[in-house]
């Protein structure tokens, strides 16, 4: 079974200030973490990266120097993430069953999770990584409270989101027509009437959006460094 991971690096990166795919961590682009993420994973048999046009090189490079077997090949990016995503779809093969998408901008992601994303949509057919959310959280309007939202009901959602590739196609093309943006894919099935499924994700799974971001995922990499070391794993 053909399984497509297609990897979102097509950002402009207005909060970062540069192309956040392209950010260094640990000396090594964030792109990178998620490349040896999905080469690793034993579900995903092909990787796309969606790159800005002056990237394209930089990521065909990087792909060969870091030996992505799994790398077919890099397309240039949309204005919006939708539109990237709309293109990173086109370069996917008919023949493929499910589709995984996933930001570049997380360089945390797990094989694990991967894999396990993957067995969930072959039986539910659409299924996001999310976590509960723990702040309070507040609707409002001008600095003013206008509403107190049911934290038991939300949930963070990550990526990579994963789906039934035919379903998704549909689901897209559905949104291109009506000019429908959702900020995620999941909400591109929700809008066709497709149930999307929650398996839960983890915590460290972040999106780097900020400087302070990469502060936390340098901490995070040493934190993760450490414990490998105290458990005599060399990787
Ligand atoms: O900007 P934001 O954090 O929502 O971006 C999420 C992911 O989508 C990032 O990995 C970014 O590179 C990607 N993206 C893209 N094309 C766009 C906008 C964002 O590939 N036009």
């Amino acid at each position: 079974m053909q399984t497509f991971a297609i990897i979102l690096a097509a950002g402009s990166g207005i909060r970062m200030g540069t192309p956040k795919a392209f950010l260094r961590l640990d000396g090594k682009p964030l792109l990178w973490y998620s490349l040896q993420a999905f080469e690793r994973a034993s579900s995903i048999s092909k990787i796309i990266v969606v790159a800005q046009k002056g990237d394209m090189e930089t990521v065909q490079n990087l792909c060969q120097s870091s030996h992505i077997t799994k790398f077919h090949t890099v397309v240039p990016g949309g204005k919006e993430r939708q539109d990237s995503v709309g293109e990173g779809v086109k370069a996917v093969s008919t023949s493929a069953k499910i589709i995984c998408i996933h930001d570049s901008a997380r360089p945390f992601i797990t094989t694990n999770l991967i894999d396990s994303l993957i067995k969930t949509a072959e039986e539910k057919k659409a299924v996001i990584p999310a976590v509960k959310v723990n702040d309070t959280i507040k609707q409002g309007i001008e600095n003013q409270v206008i509403k107190t939202v049911d934290r038991n009901l939300l949930w963070q959602a990550q990526t990579p989101q994963v789906f039934q590739f035919n379903l998704f196609k549909k689901a897209m093309e559905k949104a291109f027509k009506e000019n429908f943006y959702g900020t995620d894919c999941s909400q591109v099935m929700e809008h066709a009437g497709f149930v999307v499924h929650i398996l839960p994700g983890n915590s460290a799974n972040l999106k780097i959006t900020t400087p302070d971001d990469l502060i936390l995922a340098e901490f995070l990499l040493n934190k993760q460094k450490q414990e490998r070391i105290m458990k005599g794993d060399p990787a």
